[in-house]
């Protein structure tokens, strides 16, 4: 296939592929295509304004939970974490964008009173999302509703993001995902039942933190800080990675291995 010229899709329909950054699922004999990749991703300020005049006609149709008519406001996009039921991290190669404070409250404030925030991880940057909460009661917006999706990590790490966002709906919902909600399933999960079970109380315990710490980091050296944050600084060369991947080595393990079921939201 040629991505520079056009491609004959079905019948008498040429489509030309001279666009990078497209994934295409057209009749040809390759099924799934893409174009190359954009050399960087586009900034989602210079992305246009959702057209939500074309969709007002069904918008009492728009509902979640509870609530209609709902709205969908996007004030960043997508995830650094790879959570192996996850697409959001295939679909955007990991990266994390955000929109700008002014351009996320222009847009709170013209739609209407039950918002679904669409952002793959919200209040991924805590101190950008209190700035967004500050700015958002500045401007004296508040909602009936407000849902939005994140990590319990984040939440625990930073409990002020719970204070400074509640009060801007007057119901506030968040979904997060689990996939162990015990130190026995999150063995299971990584090491497998067999193995699991021959572990001795000493190592489980031990190697359950080590493995809570490894989900909740974005990168093996942020997790080798956050484990050895004592006696690195003891050491003239502070190796954190390295020394989190011998620990792992001797259950068969490798950062992949243990981080790519993360505990998600
Ligand atoms: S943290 Fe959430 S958005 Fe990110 S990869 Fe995991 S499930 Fe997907």
């Amino acid at each position: 296939m040629d991505f520079g010229g056009t491609e004959k899709v079905s019948g008498s329909v040429e489509l030309s592929l001279n666009i990078n950054g497209l994934a295409l699922r057209l009749r040809t004999p390759e099924g799934w295509i893409a174009t190359p990749p954009l050399p960087e991703r586009t900034g989602l300020d210079e992305a246009p304004m959702p057209a939500r005049d074309l969709v007002e006609r069904d918008r009492k149709r728009y509902h979640c939970l509870l609530f209609k008519p709902v709205w969908l406001v996007e004030t960043a996009r997508g995830c650094p974490f790879r959570c192996n039921f996850c697409s959001v991290w295939q679909l955007y190669g990991r990266s994390f964008r955000e929109r700008s404070i002014a351009a996320v409250v222009d847009d709170f404030a013209s739609v209407g009173d039950c918002v679904f925030v669409a952002d793959d991880l919200f209040w991924h940057h805590p101190a950008r999302s209190l700035e967004l909460a500050e700015a958002l009661k500045k401007r004296g917006i508040r909602k009936r509703w407000l849902l939005v999706q994140t990590r319990t990590d984040i939440v625990c790490r930073s409990p002020q993001l719970l204070e400074a966002w509640r009060p801007i709906a007057k119901d506030f919902d968040i979904f997060f995902g689990l996939e162990a909600a015990s130190d026995d399933a999150l063995l299971t999960t990584v090491l497998g039942a067999d193995a699991a079970a021959k572990l001795d109380l000493f190592d489980r315990a031990q190697l359950a933190c080590v493995l809570r710490v490894c989900r909740t980091s974005v990168t093996q050296s942020e997790a080798g800080r956050r484990l050895f944050a004592i006696t690195r600084k003891k050491r003239k060369v502070t190796n954190d990675a390295d020394r989190l991947q011998k620990y792992l080595t001797r259950f068969g393990l490798n950062w992949a291995a243990c981080t790519a079921q993360t505990i998600s939201g």
